[in-house]
């Protein structure tokens, strides 16, 4: 038998969201003239901008002809899609990026799963809680988060979110050497102002520690003050990394186009240097028809399309919001996020308001501790849905509360 890498041989379950698919199909399948209705959907759902399906199709017939061929693209993406991400994501906010420090890739999951690659294999490393699996389960593969015991990672800081501190966590209390922010947050919709956040700027300098920025959702943020890159914070090219996708932004989770910047500031250039190394040993680069597509979306008719989008979706977290209000829960997010992040009633486990919302009112959502300990007696509702479901569903949580 192959020595096999041990760190993900021994990898608990990924289960949430099969456990929470294998509670529907069980609960339709006992009661056929039920349709249960989901508040628990992660991807987006509206059609594609027509300018971007549209400049992926004639990118298409372009490399079908003997002028318009092309092979590999670029490995870290064309000059066009980086300097309209420069020009359309950053300049606009008064951040200056060289064409160097953009690396175009085919989404975020992609690159906040492999920059722990830049990290030793003793490097400590600090997460919010909850959050998204994906930073806790990279680091865990390389072997970075120690023993899993009753659902913690002996090795990983967990830095609690909740009600309490507004979730936004507390510094860590030791020194790590990377701390994994997500602003807005999944699942907690929670975002910060420049000025919290250039607190963490502030701690991440002083000590020496990386951030790695997750911003995958800044298209949602309606509020005047809050940033939508780490670097309108002063200092943080010095020392943190940011990851973007068109994904949540104009609908790409099935098209794949995203982005991370690696400024050139952080450790001398080094980071920026390892980061191209890396990538052009383990990437081929993202395909000119939705390299093209994407620089569409980042075009006025393309930004139009995105933003009557995400006012759809957003449209639909106020009405989940104030209807759930309405209901007397506490709810917190679905401001500048599609997310809303709920207490659970009467100190309910996530799981036993799941089977509650379920089994008396056909309303699926997802349960908070599916997200790390701190989700614990939350839950999450998205705004993914259709404007028709989401009314129907928020109508029967009131009736049912
Ligand atoms: C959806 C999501 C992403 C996007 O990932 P892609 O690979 O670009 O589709 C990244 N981070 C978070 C927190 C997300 O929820």
């Amino acid at each position: 038998m192959p020595a096999l890498n041990p760190y993900l041989a021994s990898m608990p379950s990924g289960y949430l969201f099969r456990e929470v698919a294998q509670r529907i199909a069980a609960y339709e399948q006992k009661n056929k003239d039920q349709h249960v209705l989901s508040l628990g959907i992660g991807d987006v759902t509206r059609p594609l901008p027509k300018v971007a399906g549209r400049a992926m199709a004639d990118a298409a017939l372009e490399m079908c002809t003997p002028e318009g061929f092309r092979g590999y693209s670029p490995d870290f993406g064309y000059p066009f899609l980086i300097d309209a991400i420069i020009k359309n994501l950053y300049e606009v906010r008064g951040v200056k990026l060289r064409q160097e420090e953009v690396f175009v890739s085919d989404g975020a999951k992609t690159d906040t799963s492999g920059l722990q690659e830049l990290l030793s294999g003793e490097a400590r490393i600090a997460v919010m809680d909850p959050v998204y699996p994906v930073y806790i389960d990279t680091n865990a593969m390389a072997g970075r988060a120690g023993e899993y015991r009753n659902g913690l990672w002996s090795q990983i800081e967990y830095l609690p979110c909740t009600a309490e501190n507004g979730f936004a966590p507390l510094m860590p209390n030791h020194y790590v050497d990377a701390l994994y922010l997500c602003f807005p947050n999944n699942p907690t919709g929670a975002a910060l102002s420049r000025k919290e956040l250039q607190r963490y700027v502030d701690w991440a300098l002083q000590n020496g520690s990386l951030i790695i920025y997750d911003a995958a959702y800044s298209a949602f943020i309606h509020s005047p003050d809050i940033p939508h890159s780490i670097y309108e914070c002063e200092g943080a090219k010095a020392c943190a990394i940011e990851c973007g996708s068109f994904s949540k932004l104009a609908g790409f989770t099935g098209v794949r186009c995203g982005y991370t910047v690696v400024p050139k500031e952080l450790l001398g250039g080094t980071l920026n240097d390892m980061w191209r190394r890396r990538l052009s040993a383990k990437h081929n680069g993202v395909s000119y028809p939705v390299q093209r597509a994407a620089e569409a979306v980042l075009t006025a008719a393309g930004k139009a399309e995105c933003m009557e989008n995400i006012a759809y979706y957003m449209n639909n977290a106020r009405i989940i919001r104030e209807g759930l209000k309405d209901a007397g829960l506490t709810v917190y997010g679905g401001m500048d996020a599609p997310y809303v992040w709920m207490r659970t009633p009467r100190n309910m486990s996530g799981w036993d308001f799941f089977d509650l919302l379920l089994e008396r009112a056909q309303v699926a959502g997802t349960p908070g501790e599916g997200f790390g300990p701190s989700g614990a007696g939350y839950f999450r509702l998205t705004a993914f849905g259709s404007l028709e479901n989401t009314c129907e569903a928020v109508r029967r949580i009131k009736a049912l509360l």
